[in-house]
C-alpha cells in the first residue's frame, strides 16, 4: 500500500510517528509525494525494496541475458522419454499450446499448493476448506508443480507436522463484495493488543511468530468448530499502531467500521456482545491483563519475554515494549482465522534439487525449487526467511546442477 512493503521497518517506524514527530512527518510526506509522482508518471510505485528489489534484479539479469520470459503461459504437462527422463513440457501460451524441449532439465517452481483446496483438505490437519482457511499466497499457486511431478513418478513428502507456514488472517471486504486475505505479521506484538477466543480467554503469546499463533488458535478452539480468534485493542492503541488492515491516525476508522471489518464497543462488555464473545470472560481477561501490565510482565503467556517479541513491540514503551493497558475506550476487535503464506509439504528432492521417484531415485532432467520442493525443515518454522532462503539456495543449486557446473 502506498508503495510500502509489509515489513518495511524504517518506513513503518516513521509512519507510526508521523503525527508526533516533525522528522517523521517530513519523511512520510516526502515518501508519499514521491510515490504519488511515480504513480502519475509510471502507473505504479518505482521504489523497490526488500523482496521486490531482489525479484527485479533477477528479472533484469534474465532480460540482460536474453532469456525469454513467457507470461500467462502455464505448464500443462511434462514430456518424458520411455526411460522416465524429463525432456521438456507442453505450455499453454496466449498463442496456443507449445511444445518446449530442454537440453538440461526442467525446474518445477509453481509455488506449492496453497490454493489447491482438495490437497489442502487431504494434508492439513485443521479444516482447510475455502471458507475456513485463507491463503495470502499468489492465487496462481494451485498445486500444478506437484501434480506435474506426480504424473512422472515423483512423490510429495508426507508426515510433516505442519504442511504450510501458517498466518492469522483477517478478511478485508472489497468494493466488489469479495474479501481479501490480510496476514497479521506486525500488529499482534504491539503493546495493548491481545487475542482471545469466543470464550474471551487469551490462548497464546500474541507476539510469537504468526505460525505459532495459528497453531495455538487451532488448539484453543473446540474441535469440530471453525478456528477463529479476535484481536482486541483500545482506542489509544488502534490510533497509534492500527490493527490489521486498519491504519493508525490520522487515517480514519470509518470505512473499516462501516464494512464490518472493525467492530467497536463503548465498553468492554459492549464490544464483547458486538463481536460475539463471552462478555464476562473478556472482562476478566482484560482485568488480569491490565494488572500484569502494571507489573511489566505477562504472567499468562510471557508476551514481550523474547527478543523476537520485543522487536515487534514498541521500543519506546517501557519496561516491556509489548505491554500496554486496555482501558481507554472505545474498544475494538478484528476477527482472524487460519491462513498461510506458503506450503512446506512439496516434492521430495535430493541435495542437488533433483526430484526423487517413489523408490528415492532422481528422475533424470527434473528439478524442483521454492515451495514445489519439500521444505528442508521438515514442516517446521524456525523464523522469517525459511521459504525464500531455501527457495533461492536450491534454485541456484538446481541451475548449476542442470548446467553441469560444480556437481
Ligand atoms: C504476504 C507474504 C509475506 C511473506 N513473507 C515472507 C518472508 O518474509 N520470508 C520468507 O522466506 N517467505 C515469505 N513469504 C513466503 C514466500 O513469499 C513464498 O514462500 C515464496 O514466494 C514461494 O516461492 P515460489 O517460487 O515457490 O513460488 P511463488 O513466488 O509464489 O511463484 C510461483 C509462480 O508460479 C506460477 N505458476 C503456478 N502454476 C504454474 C504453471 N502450471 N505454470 C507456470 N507457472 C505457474 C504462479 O502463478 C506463481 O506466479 C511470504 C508470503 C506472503 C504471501
Amino acid at each position: 500500500m502506498y508503495g510500502l512493503a509489509i515489513g518495511s521497518g524504517k518506513e513503518l517506524w516513521h509512519f507510526y510517528r508521523a503525527t508526533k514527530r516533525v522528522g517523521s512527518f517530513a519523511y512520510v510526506a516526502k515518501r508519499l509525494a514521491k510515490h504519488g509522482l511515480d504513480v502519475a508518471l509510471h502507473g505504479r510505485g518505482m521504489l523497490l525494496t526488500n523482496g521486490n528489489a531482489l525479484a527485479a534484479r533477477l528479472y533484469r539479469t534474465a532480460k540482460d541475458s536474453d532469456i525469454p520470459v513467457w507470461l500467462d503461459s502455464p505448464v500443462k504437462r511434462l514430456l518424458a522419454r520411455d526411460d522416465g527422463s524429463v525432456i521438456g513440457a507442453i505450455v499453454q501460451t496466449p498463442y496456443g499450446l507449445r511444445r518446449v524441449l530442454t537440453r538440461k532439465g526442467v525446474v518445477l517452481a509453481c509455488g506449492g499448493f496453497s490454493h489447491d483446496f482438495a490437497r489442502r483438505q487431504e494434508i492439513y490437519t485443521h479444516n482447510a476448506s475455502p471458507s475456513e482457511h485463507h491463503s495470502a499466497a499468489s492465487p496462481g499457486n494451485v498445486g500444478d508443480g506437484i501434480r506435474l511431478g506426480e504424473a512422472v513418478g515423483a512423490r510429495i513428502a508426507e508426515g510433516y507436522p505442519n504442511a504450510g507456514a501458517w498466518a492469522p488472517t483477517s478478511l478485508v471486504p472489497r468494493k466488489d463484495g469479495t474479501k481479501g486475505p490480510f496476514p497479521h505479521f506486525i500488529d499482534r506484538g504491539k503493546p495493548g493488543v491481545i487475542a482471545v477466543t469466543r470464550s474471551g480467554q487469551r490462548f497464546v503469546n500474541e507476539a510469537n511468530s504468526y505460525h505459532d499463533f495459528v497453531q495455538g488458535m487451532i488448539r484453543a478452539c473446540p474441535k469440530g468448530e471453525a478456528a477463529e480468534a479476535f484481536l482486541i485493542a483500545d482506542h489509544r492503541t488502534i490510533r497509534r499502531y492500527g490493527l490489521g488492515h486498519v491504519k493508525p491516525a490520522p487515517l480514519p476508522l470509518k470505512s473499516s467500521l462501516e464494512s464490518g471489518y472493525l467492530i467497536k464497543g463503548g465498553t468492554i462488555a459492549e464490544l464483547a456482545r458486538n463481536v460475539g464473545i463471552d462478555p464476562a470472560g473478556l472482562e476478566a481477561t482484560i482485568q488480569k491483563w491490565n494488572a500484569d501490565v502494571a507489573k511489566g510482565e505477562d504472567s499468562a503467556f510471557g508476551k514481550g519475554s523474547t527478543a523476537y517479541n520485543r522487536f515487534h513491540g514498541d521500543a519506546e514503551v517501557k519496561p516491556n515494549p509489548c505491554l500496554a493497558p486496555i482501558n481507554n475506550g472505545p474498544f475494538y476487535g478484528v476477527r482472524v482465522v487460519p491462513g498461510d503464506i506458503g506450503t512446506f509439504a512439496g516434492l521430495r528432492t535430493d541435495e542437488s534439487s533433483r526430484v526423487l521417484d517413489s523408490s528415492g531415485e532422481p528422475i533424470p532432467g527434473l528439478y524442483a525449487a521454492g515451495n514445489d520442493m519439500a521444505s528442508i525443515l521438515g514442516g517446521n518454522y524456525s523464523g522469517g526467511g525459511i521459504t525464500l532462503g531455501p527457495g533461492m539456495t536450491f534454485g541456484f543449486i538446481a541451475g548449476r546442477h542442470a548446467a553441469g557446473v560444480n556437481n
